[in-house]
């Protein structure tokens, strides 16, 4: 398989992809490798886990310009990526031993109860491309800590990565075969699906999880899904609005909108919504669109041109149905894939920009009467990944997120995940939990002990 540059269009690699025998003869090396794994302690695994993070923070420059390379993102947002993935691997190394001890929960006249965590067994994590590092840590640093052997299978788009994540962590201390990547398209993430591990753990979009929840439901173990988003921020009318301006710039732009956080729709007061408009189109127009290893860029590549005609079709409903185009609205000509950024206002949710995953650099800003109505269309959606409030009133603004069907809320930030915070969607987004001791439990089996003398 070919590894092209997005943003120049060039090949930059090639790679063999795997096959269902060598799959097959993975998982295999895997079950061996388990046996002595889950003998090693808490303490063992995470001394591990903190070299990786030390080698990713040594070796930012170089993971940085390979990533920046293969997925077209910004070279300073790419190594920021590196480093946030050491960042995020914190929480894990500070805590685990602490979570997974085992715990005397009751006695019970003559018997000892307690719980202990064992690993779930050989897991599969199946990963996308559009923050390779960080959503791939999410599962196999609890999944290798929690003493599972992991079969990885980054995205197609974000291969070499991929292979640096595997090196890196063999050179961490990680045996060979407890952490193995498997590499190729959705062929050989059904070749997965189709052996029997002891867990899939998925981040990718709503479509592809869903066909993975269904191919494996009849083994009956745990299904990790990490899907895709169409989250709302909603700016009420006590605001700094030059800051929630920017912030909302920010979340919508970042990475190019391609974050399953993304900020896609934005809500505004009506009594500040035309202040909010002209400052939220100033702050936009300051994004540099070009080549991502140039310095100051702020929108690179889009990483799988295969999307522009998606967007081009959500921007053609959006202006058929009656959206007004404020800013952008095209690809820019050339070898390489890159979209301006674009923003619509007088949308509704008729238009697929508002209703359906754009997963790109556009946005439609909404105005509304009040918090009510606010809340009635940040709910009108199959997704419930993040939702965003910008308000001075803390209390007003938790009064509306306690009211939103979403795993994460933000008052006044969006976009933005912490290792020490459960990371969930609901609905379409997703099921499960990673990250903080919810991810940490994810990785393991609950054994109950009744002990007496
Ligand atoms: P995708 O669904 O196209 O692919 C994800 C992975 O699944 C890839 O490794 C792919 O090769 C594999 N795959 C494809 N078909 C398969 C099949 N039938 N069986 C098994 N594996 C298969 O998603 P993507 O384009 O890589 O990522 C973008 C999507 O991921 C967006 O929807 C985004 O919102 C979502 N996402 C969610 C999170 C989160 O934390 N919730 C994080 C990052 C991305």
């Amino acid at each position: 398989m070919d590894i092209y540059n997005p943003a120049t269009g060039e090949k930059i690699d090639s790679f063999q992809e795997d096959t269902k025998e060598s799959v097959e003869a993975k998982l295999l090396a895997a079950q061996t490798a388990l046996r002595s794994w889950r003998k090693t302690s808490v303490k063992e695994r995470i001394e591990c886990v903190a070299k990786f993070a030390e080698f990713l923070k040594k070796n930012v420059d170089e993971l940085g310009m390979e990533l920046s390379l293969e997925v077209g993102k910004p070279l300073n947002e790419a190594k920021g990526e590196v480093l946030g993935a050491a960042q995020k691997c914190q929480f894990f190394i500070e805590q685990s031993e602490e979570f997974l001890r085992e715990k005397l929960v009751n006695t019970a006249g003559n018997t000892k109860e307690v719980i202990a965590y064992e690993p779930l067994g050989v897991v599969a994590n199946i990963s996308a491309w559009n923050y390779p590092y960080l959503v791939g840590i999410n599962v196999f640093i609890p999944a290798l800590i929690c003493g599972n052997a992991v079969l990885y299978k980054p995205s197609e788009y974000s291969t070499l990565v991929g292979k640096s994540i595997e090196k890196y962590l063999h050179q961490a201390g990680i045996p060979k075969d407890v952490f193995i990547g498997v590499y190729g398209a959705g062929e050989v993430g059904r070749a997965l699906c189709e052996l029997d591990l002891d867990g899939y753990f998925f981040t990718g979009s709503y479509a592809t999880g869903r066909k993975i929840a269904e191919a494996v439901s009849h083994k009956l173990v745990p299904v990790g899904l990490e899907l895709g988003g169409k989250d709302p921020l909603y700016v009420t009318d006590e605001v700094d609005v030059k800051n929630a301006a920017a912030n909302a710039v920010s979340g919508v732009f970042y990475n190019n909108g391609q974050s399953c956080c993304s900020v896609e729709r934005v809500y505004v007061h009506e009594k500040v919504y035309a202040e909010f408009l002209q400052e939220f189109i100033t702050e936009a127009k300051k994004l540099k669109l070009g080549s991502p290893q140039e310095e100051g860029i702020s929108l690179g590549a889009i990483t799988r041109k295969e999307h522009i005609p998606f967007l081009e079709n959500q921007v053609k409903d959006a202006t058929n149905k009656g959206a007004k185009l404020e800013l952008g609205g095209k690809r820019v000509e050339g070898a390489g894939a890159f979209y301006e950024p674009t923003v619509f206002t007088n949308v509704n949710h008729d238009m697929l920009i508002m209703t359906e995953e754009t997963f790109g650099p556009v946005v439609g800003l909404m105005s509304v009467k009040d918090d009510n109505e606010a809340t009635e269309l940040m709910n009108d959606t199959v997704y419930g990944l993040t939702a965003a409030v910008f308000s001075d009133n803390q209390e007003r603004a938790r009064a509306i997120l306690s009211d939103i069907d979403s795993g994460t809320g933000y008052i006044n930030c969006c976009d933005r995940v912490s290792g020490y915070l459960p990371w969930s969607g609901r609905g379409h987004s997703g099921l499960g939990s990673t990250l903080s001791q919810h991810g940490l439990y994810a990785f393991c089996n609950p054994k109950a002990y009744h002990i007496r003398n």
